[in-house]
């Protein structure tokens, strides 16, 4: 039986370091802020947003919630974001996704200003990355959270094989990049890779973000290993569930997170620390 990764806890702990740095800061004069943007009525991105404002306002970090209607010109949001860019009082700039179909989503990240980019998803950001420049830069916020949670629970990276499901750019690239940073060994799949399980059951280190519900079964896993599940799918019963079946593979796995309740806090969490980071990286360097 794993032993189950507790997301929440984690983020707690993060969170409860992020409103003390931001209260050190206030007494520096220095007041850190984030913009969310979101364009059009999707409800679970509306969710997110208002979550993301709500935990800022919480953690005394200024949020303001920038909300665009659906059919906003993707000049409209150019312009949106040049402002955010210009305003001194901002350090962090967050578009949420899926954007209208109009807006091209590359363009919109790439107006970002790098030193706004609380994503980490602007190519420059990304190739500092991939490029394991030590500097101070953003990174996306989910793998960083992955990162953070395997390091919580010793998770040995150095010389393990690593395969992610997933090669999105906001969550298996990133990953990609900071496994391999780590000394992995790391394998990316994805929907046209051919024989998944052969794969999946060479690694000590899984990590599922396909967006696809019980993707990843027991016979997939390879024993003891750790299985981080990055998917969050809402079945038609209203249940949240993730891409690995989490009643049987936990049978199997050595560490294993949940869903809800694991990789999800620490997204959030890491959100709010690297707003921290970007304010006092801006005003200390
Ligand atoms: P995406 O749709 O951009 O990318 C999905 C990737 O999975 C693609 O590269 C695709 O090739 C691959 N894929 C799809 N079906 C596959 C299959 N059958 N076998 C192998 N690979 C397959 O998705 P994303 O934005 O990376 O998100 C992935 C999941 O993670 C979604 O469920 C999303 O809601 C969730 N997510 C969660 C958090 C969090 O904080 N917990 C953050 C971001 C995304």
């Amino acid at each position: 039986m794993a032993t189950i990764i507790d997301g929440r806890a984690l983020a707690k702990k993060i969170n409860a370091q992020t409103h003390k740095r931001v209260a050190k800061l206030n007494q520096q004069g220095i007041h850190p802020g984030i913009a969310v943007v979101i364009a059009g009525d999707d409800s679970a991105s509306l969710i997110y947003t208002r979550n993301k404002h709500k935990k800022a306002m919480k953690l005394g970090i200024n949020s303001i919630l920038r909300k665009f209607p659906r059919d906003i010109s993707q000049n409209e949001l150019l312009a949106e974001i040049d402002n955010l860019n210009k305003d001194d009082s901002i350090d962090a700039i967050l578009v949420q996704q899926p954007l209208p179909p109009q807006i091209d989503q590359k363009t919109i990240t790439n107006a970002i200003l790098p030193e706004k980019d609380v994503d980490g998803l602007n190519p420059l950001n990304l190739g500092k990355l991939f490029a394991n420049q030590n500097t101070n830069h953003p990174i996306a916020c989910t793998p960083r959270g992955i990162m953070r949670m395997l390091k919580e629970y010793e998770v040995q990276l150095k010389g393990q094989n690593a395969v992610i499901v997933g090669r999105s750019i906001l969550v298996g690239k990133p990953l990609l990049a900071l496994l391999n940073n780590a000394d992995a060994t790391v394998t990316m799949a994805g929907r046209n890779t051919r024989d998944l399980t052969k794969l999946t059951q060479t690694a000590d280190i899984l990590i599922v973000a396909a967006g696809v519900p019980h993707l990843i079964g027991a016979a997939d896993v390879k024993a003891g290993a750790t299985v981080i599940d990055v998917g969050i799918n809402r079945l038609s019963t209203g249940k949240l569930t993730g891409d690995v079946d989490f009643d049987s593979v936990k049978e199997k796995a050595g560490l294993i997170t949940p869903v809800p309740g694991g990789v999800g806090p620490m997204t959030i969490a890491t959100l709010m620390e690297q707003t921290v980071d970007l304010a006092q990286w801006r005003h200390h360097g």
